[in-house]
């Protein structure tokens, strides 16, 4: 692990930066700098979260994993490896020993019912004829028995006979030629297309089998029933920064050497060189959580030193261990940021000024 850089170290490094902008001065003499330690930390503290929960289960059929599961007898003293990553979830599902057993299903006959549409007879019943399409049914069924089959006396038909014959038929009724509907042959009615005239038809309900899967026992008569428990382990993620101002973050992200300190246990303690500041931020999120049953506290950080020069007052320069030395990152400082937007102004309100002028003049 590096050590921190001291005040002479990052001074000098910071004297090589000034120099090219043509700045020589001798940063470390007193008076002639200012340096402040800003140091960055990013600390990740993963635990995980341990629960245990028990209770009376019923699922249809012989599950083949339930008889497979690990047993228990006292859940809250039923010893489980703590995870050896905390940051993965685990659930495992336990048996109370003894508890195994089967029930029939009291909704059915080994898994089958009788199908509810028809009441398990297979079939629907159906009007074997309908009403004729040709005639509906009525007088028309045959000019001269109108359906009836005896022959009506003559002239008591008010509507004269049609001349044109030719879509009329024997009457299978009353016999006489070219009189009945071609569709129903004076009947008046035809057979039912669904059922071809026998009366009934398949059920679709059972397509005919007159017998049911029983969806609650999933077809299987029986239902396993047991004590069981799972005991979970959830990651649970929280994330302690003091990061870099946004200008500053690329740079210190990417190329900074970060020292990295990992803690396992609750009783570990913090690294002796961190930052009294950051200890002080982590420290109230290190207590043992409930419930848990593994952590790793991840902590970065990085020394970070913000440096002034009083030859160089339009320019900020930060400071921190890379893993090619000390490297400087120079922004502009907040005098110059604020005289730089007060000349734009300026330049912006002259523009204006000559734009309102020309156009005063052309107009
Ligand atoms: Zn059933
Ligand atoms: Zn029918
Ligand atoms: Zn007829
Ligand atoms: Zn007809
Ligand atoms: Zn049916």
């Amino acid at each position: 692990m590096a050590k921190e850089p001291s005040t002479e170290e990052i001074l000098q490094a910071v004297e090589l930066h000034v120099a090219r902008h043509g700045i020589t001065a001798r940063l470390s003499s007193p008076g002639t700098a200012d340096l402040s330690r800003q140091p960055l930390l990013d600390c990740r503290i993963v635990r995980s979260i341990e629960k245990r929960e028990e209770g009376r289960r019923r699922v249809p059929g012989r599950p083949a994993d339930v008889a497979g599961r690990e047993t228990y007898t006292d859940l809250a003293t039923h010893p489980l490896d703590p995870p050896s990553d905390p940051s993965t979830a685990r659930k495992v599902e336990l048996v109370l020993e003894g508890s195994l057993g089967e029930a029939p299903c009291d909704g059915c006959d080994g898994g089958r019912t009788d199908c509810e549409r028809c009441a398990g007879r297979g079939r629907l019943e159906c009007e074997p004829f309908v009403e004729c399409e040709g005639c509906e049914g009525g007088i028309d069924a045959c000019w001269e028995c109108e359906g009836s089959g005896r022959p009506r006396p003559r002239g008591r038909r008010t509507d004269p006979r049609p001349a044109d014959v030719r879509q009329r038929v024997r009457c299978v009724r009353c016999r006489r030629p070219d009189a009945a509907c071609p569709a129903c042959l004076g009947r008046g009615r035809t057979k039912c297309a669904d059922c071809k005239g026998t009366g009934s038809v398949q059920c679709p309900g059972c397509k005919g089998a007159r017998r049911l899967r029983h969806a609650e026992c999933a077809g299987t008569g029986v239902f396993t029933t047991w004590t069981g428990a799972v005991i979970s382990h959830t990651p649970e993620v929280r994330r302690v920064e003091q990061s870099a101002p946004l200008h500053l973050r690329q740079p210190t992200d990417g190329a900074g050497q970060w020292r990295r300190t990992v803690l396992t246990t609750a009783t570990e303690k913090l690294p002796d060189d961190l930052d009294p500041r950051h200890r002080e931020l982590i420290l109230p999120h290190l207590a043992l959580a409930d419930g848990e049953v593994g952590r790793r506290v991840t902590v970065r950080r990085l020394p970070l030193a913000r440096v002034t020069a009083h030859a160089d007052p339009d320019r900020v320069y930060f400071a921190f261990p890379s893993h090619t030395g000390i490297k400087v990152v120079e922004r502009p400082s907040r005098q110059r940021v604020v005289r730089f937007t007060a000349v734009a102004s300026t330049t912006l309100a002259v523009a204006v000024l000559v734009l309102v002028l020309v156009l005063v003049v052309l107009g």
